[in-house]
């Protein structure tokens, strides 16, 4: 059974139990509290979800990180070891918040699963194939000019899987998919991407330059050189829309060839 708001708003999200079972912040109170917003607000509300007691404890820790809170109000300074922390930490909120929302980067089992390994167990590195950018922020903007890049992820069931799991083609079937979350938050900005089929040769470098189009810089999985993160100018629609699902971008070279095959068949071409 699917615990979501409508059907189950008072037991945990992760385990299910409804053992002192209380509506508990994705995002730590103290973040909104900082930046002036009333962490209670009903536009907060996909912010919240409902734990136990000791999930929330466990949760809690998360945000514990004086070095993550520090990066979010101010951008610095960062080390390796602080980028570390921010990358799971946005992993971490993203999965907690897919999982609440329905909508996240992970099929629900698989991010509860991944919840309870990294909060039962205190193991649990970050879900295989994930990557996570950041930016620092100099100001939030709009309306700038960016282009989509569709992805193939692996939970989304439109993308038509042959007998080896190699993609071959996508069903228009509707409904939400989401293949990256965005958060900016203070002077980060943060994109987590799901794992991608791959489109062939330099798949994970073109992932990483299609972020940079829109100001974001890999921190994860990380890279032997610590990431620049000039503060920059950062739209998040750009942000929110950079990694598109089929058929919801305009360039669909990060797409795997039997996807590319199906969609050539379907849209008129254009050049
Ligand atoms: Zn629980």
């Amino acid at each position: 059974m699917a615990f979501t708001r409508a059907n189950a708003p008072l037991t945990c999200l992760i385990c299910g139990s409804d053992e002192e079972a209380t509506s508990e912040h994705i995002v730590p109170q103290t973040l909104w509290l900082r930046f002036g917003l009333d962490p209670n607000h009903k536009d907060l509300e996909r912010y919240r979800t409902t734990l136990c007691r000791r999930h929330n404890e466990a949760t809690g820790k998360l945000h514990r990180r004086t070095e993550v809170i520090e990066l979010i109000e101010n951008g610095g300074p960062f080390t390796k070891k602080s980028l570390g922390l921010l990358a799971d930490w946005a992993v971490w909120v993203t999965v907690l918040l897919g999982l609440s929302t329905g909508e996240g980067v992970l099929p629900g089992d698989e991010a509860r699963s991944l919840l309870r390994a990294r909060f039962d167990e205190h193991g649990g590195g970050l879900p295989r194939g994930i990557r996570v950018y950041a930016a620092r922020v100099s100001e939030y903007v709009r309306d700038t000019t960016f282009t989509s890049y569709m992805v193939a992820v692996e939970k989304d069931r439109r993308t038509v899987l042959d007998y080896r799991g190699t993609p071959i083609g996508f069903l228009g079937i509707a409904g939400p998919v989401t293949v990256t979350e965005s958060i900016g938050l203070g002077k980060i900005a943060l994109l987590v991407l799901s794992r991608t089929y791959p489109s062939g040769v330099g798949h994970n470098d073109r992932l990483d330059a299609a972020a940079t189009t829109v100001g974001m810089e890999r921190i994860h999985p990380p890279a032997a050189t610590l990431p620049i993160l000039a503060p920059r100018a950062i739209d998040m629609t750009a942000l929110s829309e950079v990694f598109m699902p089929v058929p919801d971008g305009q360039d669909w070279s990060l797409l795997p060839d039997g996807v590319k095959f199906t969609l050539s068949m379907f849209t008129p071409a254009d050049g």
